[in-house]
């Protein structure tokens, strides 16, 4: 690799591919701790979400308080079977509550209880035994009920459960009141935490959760469990909290579809694909840039080469013009016919040296665009005939073979016959540089599907096959085998194909190394501006 080329590619990869991966590297480092703080965002979110149903099942509790207070208020004195005007839709009102019990004090020995009869009306029921249950539950928890104490004298009536052994299932919330006497009151709510879940949770849930989440209440030990959608399984809850009211009892939520872990995967797959494929973005970029400034730094290469090469060119007729010339001038020439000799060498290498200065400046022209053509109705055959007549004799005294044959079927085209003459000048030209021992070249003209064509073959040294798209570009020289040893400025074949292009033409080349080589130029009927 050329110096120049090499120390580019080490400045894009320090500027380009490394900054590229040490963000690349980044990423990938930081990539985990967003995970855990997305993880953390999540389980903050839905730690909200499972703190609010709590909430709001302790809001319906400490309204279920204020109710229960206003209705022991109205019924100091309560006895059996007695059935007060103002409850007649309690029950409806408070689901799931099937007994309330009061009590003076911790040490109470007549603990009062009420509970529905069939008609669903609120009475003060005498269970003995029930009672001495309240009593001795409240004894044992005397520390739990010390503490409401001093909750209420602060003035805040706070709503505890108190754990109970009971198969029934039910679960028992009490609050101290002070009554409308002064005195304080223990009041106790006897609940079923299922039927509680199902009427007045389970509405709250479903509008929590809408198509987002799953929110459960279950009690594993009971084998209960109430999901806000179907086919859910207690497995499958990623986040769980005690029901405050229900210690026994669990809330959990979990995200419909995906879980957190998914999610958070899904996006560090996305975020790894989009940095590869920002890698690849790059890595592509920085091949681009390479393979143009290598390009282009090859082109300043073929440049000067084409600079030495000209100057070379034109330094052998110089130098033969001012030998010769000199020679001539001292009168070291003796003989007449010696004098002819040289002038006719002068006269040729002016000839050369006109014609290399001629394709350069014809070359600049095409380059520019500032070539004119003129089209005109020619026959091929008398243009290629023009160009056998004029190198006929030079060839023969090179000792080459030369042939032309012509097809006279082919029809007038239209072309400009100085640019098609030159074009095929250039192509005899490199057939008689580029032959070696087989020295024998031929002109052919002929026509196939709508183009006519002339065609220049050698048996030469051919050209490989890998430069042979190459050759047409300006300034390119094969450099393998002994090509170098032949002068050339490298463009005589850019100039055929500026002209096939401006005759709307083709060129076809077959060729094989030490074979030869077929330059076919293929005009269309029709060519040229008609
Ligand atoms: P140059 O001045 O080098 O001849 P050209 O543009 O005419 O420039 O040709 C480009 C290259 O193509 C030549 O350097 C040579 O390597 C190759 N080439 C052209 N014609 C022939 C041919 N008839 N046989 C073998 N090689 C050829």
């Amino acid at each position: 690799m050329n110096k120049t080329v090499k120390r580019i590619v080490v400045i894009l990869i320090i500027l380009i591919l490394l900054p590229a991966a040490f963000l690349t590297i980044n990423e990938f480092v930081s990539l985990n701790k967003n995970e855990e703080v997305i993880g953390r965002i999540y389980a903050n979110q839905l730690d909200a979400i499972l703190y609010s149903v709590n909430q709001y099942s302790e809001d319906i509790m400490n309204s279920w308080a204020s109710k229960v207070d206003l209705f022991l208020d109205e019924v100091p004195k309560l006895k059996p079977k007695e059935v007060p005007a103002t409850v007649d839709s309690f029950y409806n009102q408070l689901p799931s509550l099937f007994m309330v019990f009061v009590a003076d004090s911790v040490n109470d020995d007549k603990i009062d209880l009420l509970g529905w009869d069939e008609e669903n009306n609120f009475i003060s029921v005498d269970y003995k035994h029930f009672s001495s249950e309240i009593h001795n539950l409240l004894e044992k928890n005397r520390d739990q009920i010390n503490r409401l104490y001093t909750y209420m004298k602060s003035g805040y009536r706070k709503l505890e459960p108190v754990e109970i052994d009971s198969s029934e299932g039910e679960s028992i919330l009490v609050f101290i009141e002070e009554t409308a006497h002064g005195e304080n009151r223990i009041t106790g709510l006897i609940l079923d935490p299922k039927e509680f879940i199902y009427r007045i949770l389970s509405p709250k849930i479903q509008e929590i959760a809408r198509q987002e989440f799953v929110i459960s209440v279950f009690n594993p030990e009971e084998n209960f469990q109430f999901n806000s959608s179907k086919d859910f399984k207690v497995r499958e809850v990623q986040q769980s909290k005690s029901l405050w009211i229900f210690p026994n009892y669990k809330i959990g939520i979990s995200l419909v579809g995906q879980t957190i872990d998914d999610l958070v995967k899904q996006r560090a797959l996305t975020n790894i694909l989009l940095i590869g494929l920002l890698t690849v973005v790059l890595i592509l970029g920085v091949w681009i840039v390479y393979r143009n400034i290598r390009k282009e730094v090859e082109l300043a290469q073929i440049k000067s080469d084409f600079v030495s090469n000209v100057s070379h060119e034109l330094r052998t007729p110089l130098s033969l013009i001012s030998m010769f010339s000199e020679t001539l001038e001292m009168d070291r020439v003796k003989t007449e016919e010696k004098k002819k000799e040289y002038y006719s060498i002068i006269s040729q290498e002016a000839n050369r040296l006109g014609k290399i200065v001629n394709s350069i400046l014809n070359f600049s022209k095409m380059e520019a665009g500032k070539r004119q053509y003129n089209f005109v109705d020619s026959y091929l055959n008398d243009v290629a005939e023009n160009v056998y007549r004029s190198y006929k004799f030079h060839l023969e005294h090179l000792g080459f073979i030369f042939n032309l044959t012509k097809d006279e079927t082919i029809p007038i085209i239209k072309i400009d016959e100085e640019a098609v003459s030159e074009a095929i000048v250039n192509l005899v030209d490199n057939a008689v540089k580029y032959s070696d021992n087989n020295k024998e070249i031929s002109i052919h003209t002929g026509k196939e599907r709508n183009f006519a064509f002339v065609e220049v073959e050698d048996k030469g040294i051919g050209i490989p096959e890998k430069d042979q798209k190459k050759i047409f570009e300006k300034f390119f020289r094969v450099t393998a085998g002994n090509v170098h040893n032949v002068k050339g400025s490298g463009i005589g074949l850019s100039i055929v194909k500026y002209i096939m292009d401006a005759h709307k033409g083709k060129i076809e080349l077959s060729s094989e190394v030490n074979k030869g080589s077929k330059f076919k130029l293929l005009f269309p009927f029709g060519s040229g501006k008609l």
